[in-house]
Formats: C-alpha cells, structure tokens, sequence
C-alpha cells in the first residue's frame, strides 16, 4: 500500500521544490509552583485539586509573577543565545475556551523576555545555525477531556490543574529546510533545556509542545511560499512524519495549478495526514493589550549575570570537551551527552579508570546494552559508576583479562557489588604470578610435543593454540600476554636435553 505520502506526489516530483519550515515549541518550565500563583505544577494529581481563585481566573484574584519561574525562563533564552531583555512586558491574549477560565491567556507579546538567539545543529558531518526569533513567558490553559466518561457522547469535561503551569514558548525564523532539520533541532532544543534544568521535556506529560510552520517553494525561488500551520504534532516522530506529509500536500496543490492556503492544520497520528482546522478568515484575533495586573519585568544587570554565571554546560560544550580532553570520537561524544544523566555516569567512569576511552566503551557496550535489555535507565543502573570504574582500572592494570572483566560485569550488573568482591568470591583473580605462569608453561609444554616440534620446525602459527592451551589449564585467569610471551621464550630457546 502506498503511504500518504506516495499517493500525494513522487519523490522526483517532490525533490522540485524547497520545503521552508518554522518552529513554534512550548516548553514547560521546571518550577514547583505555578507562574502567578502558589498552586504545585505536580501532575497526575486529581482533576481541579491545584487551583486558586488566580488560576482560576476568579474576579479580584491578583497575579503574582513567581521569581523562580523567571530565573528559569532566563536560562532558556541564555542557552538558546538570545539577548535577555532589560525590560519586558505581559499582554492579554482573549480567547474563549472552556479550558481558560480567565478568558485570556496572559503571554509576552511584542516585548517577550529573550529574543535574536541562535541554535547550532548537526546534519551528519555539518552543523547549522538556527536562528530563534523569540522565547517569551506565558501561562498554561487547562485541558478538556471529550473521551473516556460514560457520558463522554454528550459532554466534554474540564481539569483546570494545569492551568497557569509556566510555559516558555521558543519561536524559530524560517530557517529549517528540512523535516530532518526540523527533527535534530527539536533534539538538540530538548536537551538543551534539559541540561539547563529549565524543563524534564517529557513529552508524555506535555511539558514539551512543538507546532510546525511549513511552505514550500521551487528549488531557487527567492519568495517564501505561503505557509500552513502544523498543529498537535505530540512526539518528534510525529512532526517528522507530518511536516513529510504536509510538504508532499502542498506540492501536489502546487503541482495542481492550485494555490497554498494559509491556515491552521492538525496532524491525525491514525492517518498520518494532516487537516484543515481553520483558515484564514477564522483566524484569531486575539485582541493583544498590555496585562493591566502586572507591572513591567525588569531584569537588572546584576541579576543577569548573577544567572549567567550558574549557567551549566550545554550540550554542544559538553561534546567537544569530550573530545578534546578525553579523546573520544566524536559518535562516542554524541552519544555519551545524549541525556545529563549520561554523561555524569561517564564522566565518573572516566575519572576511576584512568582510561577514558575504554571508559567510554563500557559504558556504551556493556552497561547501556545491559540496561537496554532490562528496559532500564541509567539512573537505576545496578552498577554504580564508581564499580564500573574500578572495573576498567583492573583491566588496565592487568589484574584481569577483558573477558574476565565481561565475567564479572554480568555478576555485579546481577548483584549490584563491586569488582574485588566478586573477584575475592569467585576466586577470579588473573594469576600474574610468574612462578604460577612458569608452572603452567611447563606443563603446556610438556603435555604437547608434537606442537612444540612443528614451532621449532618453523610452523609459529602453533603458538596461538599452546596459548589456548594455558589458558585452559588456568580456567582462563592466566595473564594471556604474558603466557603468550613466557611461551615464546621458552619455544625459542634450544630444546632442554
Ligand atoms: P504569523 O504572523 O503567522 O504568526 P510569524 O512571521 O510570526 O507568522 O512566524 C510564525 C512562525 O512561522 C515562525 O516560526 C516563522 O519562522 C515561521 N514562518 C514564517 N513565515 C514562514 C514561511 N513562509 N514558511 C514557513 N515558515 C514560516
Ligand atoms: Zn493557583
Ligand atoms: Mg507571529
């Protein structure tokens, strides 16, 4: 069966034109308290329990704007590199919806709190500047439950906990060009806010909201197309998919001799298509005028710095730190900054091992493809990082054999112990000794004349399997370099009389 997609355009037909695409992403801010108000941002607690006469919108309720929330709304704009006005305003946004009990949303307008930033992303070998027109604060609305009552066919409900839930809503020039663009921006977005602290993005629980501004023009043309407005698009596979399906629609309109609506569009997950919602003539008008309850946000220079100077590292510093100081490739780095979590587990790994590089492979080898398969995270990782480290140290100082140390990761992945613990137990310790060493060559030797003759006759490739013997015979706790050369030795020198 043809995908959406197929059936609006061929590929050949497609690849014509220049898709031209703008985000707009909510980013909800990781306070405990709401913005204007004192109720928690707790989720899952029960329908309408974390709300005030504020959030409700109550008469004579009065707005308090929650200083935390600020603090994180400016580390946002500072990881997104935006000027961090000096100055900035809260405005009125009316509209009517059972969720907003107000009657407005309370938004930055034209004097938002960060604005002319920039992201880097990587495509593969090259990275690209994003540029990000604004991020300003806003408050959250409620959200309606048409579904799942036994009289869900005649009424739609209303949980109002969520509203006024601190909200940053991050705005894109059109500078993507792509839906992979689009899709290792929001990658790298995430994981920004996520290292800043400034949001868990957990798109399950709506803490991260991504609409889609799409156009398409003819590969050259200079004006921009006109664009359509992607909504509902609730995970990064999704606005993938989406702004592939919306791109193909508006070529095939093009195709057609038509022309490119502007409008709102939803995207339907169980189709993968998207569709009109509403066009311009329904357009909002959103009526914008200054938030009468709330003086100006001033942000003073010393505070400014003060925050500045707290500032985390990002993602990107992170990745070529690791290049440089510990020597890792750069897939390695990727994906060793992939979450904060992560990267601290490696970072501690690295510091007790003395070997970064083979750190690194640990981690991402045998301790990621163990918890992969135990459905875990790292954070419940049974290893601590410490233990691994040692690990790795013992290997490095020859104590224990790689295939030992892959022996004994699965025993304190199983257990949660340490190395030497195990080691002590299970009598795993690799025999270094010489005089131990110098006994099971002897007896290899002994047990294997005909080997030894074919060495000597210049058959060296023997040598593999008198090692393979040692190893046996010690149950593969013999310092395989070491027989290896006490063998060669041996084999060398003129047969004993
Ligand atoms: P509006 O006035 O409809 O709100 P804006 O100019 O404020 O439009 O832009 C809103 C979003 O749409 C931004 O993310 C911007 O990058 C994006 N955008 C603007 N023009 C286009 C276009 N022609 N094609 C795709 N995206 C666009
Ligand atoms: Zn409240
Ligand atoms: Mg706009």
């Amino acid at each position: 069966m043809p995908s959406p997609v197929e059936e609006l355009a061929p590929p050949d037909i497609i690849a014509k034109y220049e898709p031209v695409i703008g985000l707009e992403v909510h980013v909800q801010l990781a306070t405990a308290t709401k913005i204007f108000c004192g109720c928690p941002t707790s989720f899952g607690a029960s329908p309408n329990t974390n709300v005030c006469p504020v959030c409700l919108g109550l008469p004579g309720a009065l707005p308090v704007l929650s200083r935390e929330a600020v603090e994180i709304a400016m580390k946002g704009g500072l990881a997104l590199n935006c000027r961090i006005r000096p100055m900035s305003r809260f405005a009125r946004k009316n509209y009517f919806y059972p969720d907003l009990p107000k009657g407005y949303q309370i938004s930055q307008y034209d004097e938002p709190l960060a604005e002319h930033g920039h992201v880097e992303i990587s495509l593969g070998e090259k990275t690209k500047r994003i540029g990000i027109t604004r991020a300003h604060m806003e408050d959250d609305a409620g959200k309606s439950i048409h579904q799942g009552f036994p009289d869900s066919d005649r009424y739609s409900y209303v949980d109002l906990n969520r509203c006024g839930t601190p909200l940053i809503e991050i705005v894109t020039e059109p500078d993507l060009r792509s839906s992979d663009e689009a899709y290792a921006f929001l990658t790298e977005l995430k994981q920004m806010m996520q290292f800043v602290d400034v949001s868990a993005c957990d798109m399950e629980k709506g803490q991260l909201r991504c609409d889609a501004n799409v156009s398409v023009r003819l590969k050259g043309a200079e004006q921009f197309g006109t664009k359509a407005e992607v909504k509902n698009l609730n995970s990064f596979r999704f606005l993938k998919m989406a702004l592939d399906y919306e791109i193909a629609r508006q070529v095939s309109v093009l195709e057609a001799g038509g022309k490119v609506e502007q409008e709102t569009r939803l995207y339907d997950a169980s189709t993968g298509e998207t569709m009109g919602m509403r066009s311009k003539e329904h357009a909002h008008d959103y009526r914008y005028f200054p938030e009468p309850d709330l003086v100006p946000l001033r942000i003073s220079e010393s505070w400014l710095a003060d925050v500045r100077s707290r500032m985390p590292e990002l993602p990107a510093q992170k990745r070529s730190r690791f290049i440089e100081s510990y020597g890792l490739r750069e897939y390695d780095s990727q994906v060793l900054t992939s979450a904060q979590e992560i990267s601290d587990y490696f970072e501690n790994v690295a510091a007790v091992s003395g070997d970064p590089r083979m750190a690194a492979n640990w981690v991402m080898g045998d301790l990621m493809g163990a918890l992969k398969a135990e459905a875990k995270d790292i954070s419940q990782s049974p290893v601590q990082p410490g233990h691994l480290g040692e690990l790795v140290a013992l290997i490095g100082k020859g104590e224990i054999s790689g295939k030992m140390a892959k022996e004994i990761f699965a025993k304190m992945f199983s257990t949660g112990d340490a190395a030497p613990a195990i080691i002590e137990r299970e009598g795993l310790k690799q025999i270094s000794d010489s005089g131990a060493l110098e006994k099971i060559v002897d007896e290899v030797l002994a047990a294997n004349p005909k080997q030894v003759e074919q060495y000597r006759d210049g058959k060296t490739a023997v040598l593999g399997f008198l090692v393979g013997q040692a190893m046996q015979r010690s149950k593969g706790q013999a310092d395989p370099v070491k027989i290896r050369q006490m063998l060669e030795k041996e084999l060398k020198e003129p047969p004993k009389p």
